[in-house]
């Protein structure tokens, strides 16, 4: 997921970062999720859609973790083993396109490296981030034990930022103040106008072929 440099977006004008505040605040004043958005029950429209979204039948689907303001998946929670057995460390899984194509711009703007800078030499934000892998942990342990991924979760957590897409799926499933890389990189996306959650994405030409 890793862009070459050369790829880099030059239409994203990413904002200061001094202007982007990572505490739970701060997120919210951008319009950062809150836990306890109605998520109800996994149904065939939301299984449609994310065959649409992802290309392919969603694997592992225990709930949807996120939705868009019309109700369509944004990010899914999914079982720690696959029906075919494979380990699956990624529980929650960003399958909005639009999304997941922010995700991949911040990718391409260099925040991962500068991210992984930053926790080397800020020790608030590398106990955060340590507290957000141990939390990540915990809800995947509710879907069960797999013992080849015990202590691994997903995203470069707890030292390094190897996948935003992983961190951003975590920030909006958990709400603003558990994950601060994934509330960042969300905050950042908004601040962009990649995605906003005021607002229904999902007749983007990205995501053309949804029945809207
Ligand atoms: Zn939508």
């Amino acid at each position: 997921m890793v862009p070459a440099a050369n790829d880099l977006t030059e239409s994203v004008d990413l904002p200061p970062r001094a202007d982007l505040g990572t505490d739970r605040e701060a997120v919210a004043a951008l319009g950062g999720f809150e836990p306890g958005d109605p998520r109800g029950p996994v149904t065939e429209s939301d299984r449609a859609t994310l065959a649409v979204q992802l290309g392919r039948p969603a694997r592992g689907l225990v709930s949807i973790a996120a939705r868009c303001v019309c109700s369509r998946p944004l990010v899914v929670r999914t079982a720690p083993r696959l029906e075919d057995g494979t380990p699956f460390p990624t529980t929650y899984y960003l399958t909005h396109p639009v999304l997941t194509a922010a995700a991949s711009t911040l990718e391409a703007a260099g925040v991962m490296r500068e991210m992984t800078v930053r926790l080397t030499r800020d020790d608030e934000l590398a106990a955060a981030y340590l507290r957000a892998h141990e939390l990540f942990l915990a809800s995947r342990a509710e879907l069960g034990r797999v013992p080849e991924i015990a202590g691994i979760s997903a995203g470069g957590m707890p030292t390094r930022v190897k996948c935003l897409h992983v961190l951003v799926a975590h920030a909006l499933a958990a709400g603003p103040g558990v994950n601060p890389l994934g509330d960042e990189a969300l905050a950042l996306a908004i601040s962009a106008r990649l995605w906003s959650p005021q607002r229904c994405w999902c007749a983007a030409k990205a995501v053309a072929g949804l029945d809207l």
